[in-house]
């Protein structure tokens, strides 16, 4: 970032896309295209920015976040250390879509390497809609990301005026502008017209206290996500380990559970390597050891509070390294 010129914080805005840079044809009608709008052009449309940093923009990606990847999530983390380890960078905006933000955010909590605050926004509504969402969610990201209260609380994502962990935060609606919650513990805070409150700090080891890393992560293993259902077909439990994967993450119904003959294909591969770990399709609690299921006995591990997606990544990122069930079970109540 250029040197500081005067006493406001240095924020830099990293681009990749979704519909908070995105266009439709008119005001009105739902279609719209994500990820048309440079973030030169994003920050020009929200002139009050200055008046809270000195803001720098850069194009990291232009996707949706259905097409989000892990070569772009390592890219951004990377960045946001580099930007980082600067002294005139107080903290750093991320403008995602929403479909896929709790990945990044979750990634981004396990590698990013600073305490300095680290900012997730996107909006519901595209700039051309009415009542766009976009641009007060990029200003409030930009309070918080400038805010010295946010130093050391993981990486946030803002919308709609709540401030969220990457831990607990999860989209529950397709398209109303309310669709983040964080169910199980919280919201760590609010931010209204850029005025911050904190509630709460992250119950979790995550960022400089983290032992990930960008470095190899655009390389992970392979780990499926299986959606459990009433009379699941229990092969696709073969089909993932046939197609060589490593792992993989049962989205169970209720408590992490599956039906008996899930279970008895699950052990087998679990038995074999295949790392096998119970999470749940439910949108809220956690998913415990040995309730309905002896975890112990066939070699399961629960993801306890992370919901599929975000089990998923932790598990790829832990797979770099060889460790036993056991130590895979204590990240999942670590992180
Ligand atoms: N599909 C869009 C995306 O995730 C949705 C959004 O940004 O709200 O990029």
């Amino acid at each position: 970032m250029k040197p500081k010129t005067d006493e406001r914080p240095g924020v830099v805005i990293l681009a990749t896309g979704g519909t908070i840079a995105g266009m439709g044809e008119s005001g009105t009608r739902p279609g719209y295209t994500p990820g048309q709008i440079a973030v030169d052009d994003m920050i020009a449309a929200v002139p009050s920015l200055s008046q809270l940093a000195r803001i720098e923009g850069e194009q990291v990606a232009s996707v949706g976040s259905q097409d989000m990847t892990f070569a772009i999530m390592t890219t951004l983390a990377s960045r946001i250390n580099a930007l980082l380890a600067d002294d005139a960078v107080a903290g750093i905006v991320v403008t995602h879509g929403t479909d896929t933000m709790e990945e990044t955010a979750f990634f981004l909590n396990l590698t990013v390497d600073s305490r300095k605050p680290v900012v997730m926004t996107g909006a519901m509504r595209p700039p051309t809609a009415l009542s766009a969402d976009g641009p007060l969610n990029l200003y409030n990201a930009v309070a918080v990301a400038a805010d010295p209260a946010a130093v050391d609380r993981g990486v946030l994502v803002v919308m709609n005026d709540r401030i969220h962990g990457a831990h607990s935060l999860t989209k529950t609606n397709t398209t109303s502008v309310e669709t983040f919650l964080s169910p199980i513990t919280g919201l760590i805070g609010t931010v209204i017209y850029g005025q911050t409150q904190y509630f709460r700090g992250p119950f979790r080891r995550h960022t400089d206290a983290s032992e990930f890393s960008p470095a190899g992560a655009s390389t992970l293993p392979r780990v499926d996500i299986l959606y459990a259902c009433a009379d699941m077909p229990a092969d696709l439990v073969d089909g993932s380990v046939s197609r060589g994967a490593r792992g993989i993450v049962i989205a169970g119904d209720g408590n992490g559970n599956m039906n008996a003959p899930t279970i008895e294909r699950a052990a087998l591969a679990a038995s074999r390597g295949t790392v096998i770990v119970r999470s749940s399709r439910v949108p809220s609690g956690k998913v415990s050891r040995n309730i309905e299921i002896d975890d112990d006995r066939l070699g399961f591990i629960v993801s306890d509070e992370l919901n599929p997606v975000k089990a998923r990544i932790l598990l790829m990122l832990a797979l770099g390294k060889k460790r036993s069930r056991e130590e895979l079970q204590e990240l999942f109540y670590t992180y």
